[in-house]
Formats: structure tokens, sequence, C-alpha cells
């Protein structure tokens, strides 16, 4: 059975104070994960995990995340400025954004992050914005085609529209050189949610080749080799999750006979996880407002798809429990709905839960990264709060929910 770490007497405790729906994180479980991330890689004296902020881009959890040792992984102007608000800035961001405007290049270069470049032109394109070529300067790799592992196609890297070709990659690390550039990074995400453990070791071998290729050929020195994003959570009952221990020793095996082989032991590991690092820890708790009986059975709920758009947009399964029937048997059929006029906001179809009555608390699992991040406003509906259960056992508001006033903000009205 798939449990959350809230238990119904906390989420009554909370839901006394603090009205659903809201997203609610669990801090001691977000501090531990990040400790066991670090430990699965100690082995790499330079390794660092840059939270992919763009999942759950909350000052209170990236103060958190920073404090367990994580960097920032920022996307766009507004993370960066997130990430400058709390003083995090230089080495600790990366910066891996795509389609780049100018004013994001600037203001990533006024606090020091590191630009993680995703096209060759973007080379010139940078140099422009920012009037020089950093020393420290990454590029995204995209080898095209499909990314198998064991036969198996995990992805299709050749349809996205992400990083350079393999000839570009040589382009650009000798242009970045003749211009100065002095420590080169090479990053990639092949494969997005997968809860293989071979996905990092497979991926951190291409990229560990073509470091050594890129060094032997322009002579350029690789400071870091970043693996990204894309490790998975078991959404599903059913699946097993990622042992981050076992990733860790598979990518050091892989880094022994590549690199520490061709002499390149100095190269630093870097991580950009966002799912991985907070997705569990996260839920979103929501009450029972209808029970409707028509040609099938509907529990409406006080949410909707602004407040988790996975279900919706990507037909994602989010687990769901009920609070305090846990233990009861699963033996209704329902599909679980939120207000939007649109009918694909179902947070589940044809899901067997335990009968629900109207206020009961329904609670759906793992949204803690791309949950309250990916809302939105459709149908005037308002984004809901975002509560920390805190290690020493207490909890309190991270986000207040938004206000027909914060609606009205953006207009002269
Ligand atoms: C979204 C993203 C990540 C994080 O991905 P997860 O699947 O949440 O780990 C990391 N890096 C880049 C460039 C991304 O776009």
């Amino acid at each position: 059975m798939k449990k959350t770490f809230v238990t119904s007497d906390r989420v009554r405790e909370i839901t006394g104070k603090f009205p659903t729906p809201y997203h609610l994180y669990d801090e001691k479980g977000i501090r531990e994960n990040a400790a066991r991330v670090n430990e699965a890689f100690s082995w790499n004296a330079g390794f660092k995990e840059y939270f992919a902020v763009k999942a759950t881009p909350n000052p209170t959890i990236m103060k958190i995340l920073h404090e367990e040792g994580c960097g920032m992984d920022c996307s766009s102007l507004t993370e960066l400025m997130l990430c400058e608000r709390l003083g995090i800035t230089g080495d600790d961001i990366m910066f891996s954004s795509n389609d780049t405007p100018e004013k994001d290049f600037k203001y990533c270069a006024k606090l020091g992050g590191i630009i993680n470049l995703d096209d060759i032109t973007h080379i010139d394109f940078m140099e422009r914005s920012i009037g020089y070529i950093p020393e420290k300067i990454s590029c995204r790799y995209n080898p095209g085609g499909n990314f198998e592992i064991s036969n198996m196609i995990m992805d299709t890297p050749g349809e996205a529209k992400y990083g350079l070709t393999k000839p570009q990659m040589f382009q650009a690390f000798r242009l970045l050189k003749e211009k100065g550039a002095k420590e080169f990074g090479l990053h990639a995400f092949l494969a997005s949610n997968t809860v293989a453990n071979e996905y990092y070791p497979a991926l951190a071998a291409q990229l560990f080749r073509l470091a050594v290729e890129l060094r032997d050929e322009i002579g350029v020195h690789i400071g870091f080799v970043n693996l990204s994003g894309g490790v998975g959570i078991p959404y599903r009952p059913d699946q097993k999750p990622v042992d981050i221990y076992e990733v860790g020793e598979m990518v050091r095996k892989a880094y022994d006979q590549i690199l520490a082989q061709a002499g390149m032991g100095d190269v630093a590991i870097c991580t950009e996880m966002g799912r991985f690092m907070l997705a569990p820890y996260g839920c979103l708790v929501t009450t029972a407002i209808h029970k409707k009986h028509i040609h099938k059975d509907y529990i409406g709920l006080d949410a909707c798809a602004c407040d988790l758009m996975r279900p919706a947009i990507y037909g994602a399964y989010h687990h769901i429990s009920v609070s305090g029937k846990e233990e009861a048997p699963a033996d209704h059929l329902f599909d679980v709905t939120g207000s939007l006029c649109e009918n694909n906001d179902k947070f589940a179809a044809d899901r067997w839960l335990p009968d629900i009555d109207i206020g009961d608390h329904v609670i759906i699992h793992d949204t803690g990264a791309h949950g309250h991040s990916m809302g939105y406003n459709y149908n005037g509906k308002l984004r809901s709060a975002e509560i920390l259960l805190c290690k020493n056992g207490g909890f309190e508001m991270i986000r207040r929910a938004e206000t027909p006033e914060d609606y009205f903000a953006t207009l002269d009205f």
C-alpha cells in the first residue's frame, strides 16, 4: 500500500488552521533525501546537486535544500531573482535554459552563475548580451536518435528541441576556447521521469566518453559533467523506487573506467534533479465537496487542474488516499474531478477508492515537484497555499493562497 507522509490527525489539525486546498511539504523527508543523494555521490569530491528550481520555486524549500548543500538550477529571470533574494549566487547557480532571452543571460552573468548554453548560436548571442565570454562555461549535448538502455527505448532526443549535436559540441568548445573560456562543462537530459537505476550510469558513460574526446581533440580542461534531471519517482504503487546509492555506485564505476583511466579524475559530477528531490515529499490536501451519480460516479474536490496540472495534461497517475480511511476497502469506482469547464480536469478516472463522504479530506500524493509550480489561473481559479510540515513537528504557511486581488493586480481596472 502506498502511504503519504502525513497522518489523518495532522491533516485535521492543519486544516483547522489553513483551509484546503493546499500543497503540504515534509521538511524531514526533503532533508533526509538530500542527504542520501549527497552520500551516494560522496566519492566525487566536487559533486553538487543543483535543485531544479522550476519544480518547486518556493524560497523556504530552496533554503532548506541550500542548507543541505545543494545549488540551484535556474531556467528563467525570476528563478534567478529568487536565488539572489536568498543570497545564492556564483557557482551555486547553474543556468540551464533554452531559447534564452538576452535579459536572462545578463542577470545570470550579474549573479556569477554558471551558464549552460543550449545552442551553438548562443555563444555569439550571449557574448553580445553580456559583453564577454565567461571563463567557466557549459554546453548541453543532444545525441539525437533514440536513447536506449539494453535495447529499450527510454526517450527520443532526436525529437527534442534542446542542446547541440556532437559536431556542434566540438565546434562550440573550439570557439569558446579561442574566445578565452578556461573551464568547460557538459550537460545532457535524455530521459524524463525514469525509475531505471541504469539511467544516470548510461548517460554518464556517454558524457564521460565525449568529455575525453573533447579534451583529446581540443585540449580543453573539462571541469564538470552535469547529469541534469530525469530521475523519476514511483508515482504508481507497483513501481520500485530508484536506489540512489546503487545509481551513485554505478556512476562511480563508469567514472573510474572512462574518466579516471584517461587521467581526468578531477572532473566534478553535478546533477539537476527536481522531481527526485521533492515530488514524494509533497501532497495536495483537498476536501470532497460534491458527489455526483450520472453515467459514472464522480467525487468533486475543492482543488482542480490549476493546483495540479499533470493528470490533465499528461494523463499522469497520482495516487489518491482518503484521510482516515487508509485501511478501508477500495470498493468504489470513482472519477475524482476538479471544477474546471474542461472534461480533462480529473485527478483520476475509474479509480478504486473507499467510499468518500462529502467533507472527507482527499490526499493527492507526490505533488512536491511540478505541482504548485505548474499552477495557473484558467477559469479564474486562484492558486492554492503551500504549507510546510516542519522537522520540529510544527507547521507553517510558506506561501499564502492567491486572492481575487491578486487576480486583478495586473489590470488597470
Ligand atoms: C526540468 C529540468 C530539470 C529537472 O528535471 P526533473 O525531471 O524534475 O528532475 C533539470 N534540468 C533541466 C535543464 C530541466 O529542464
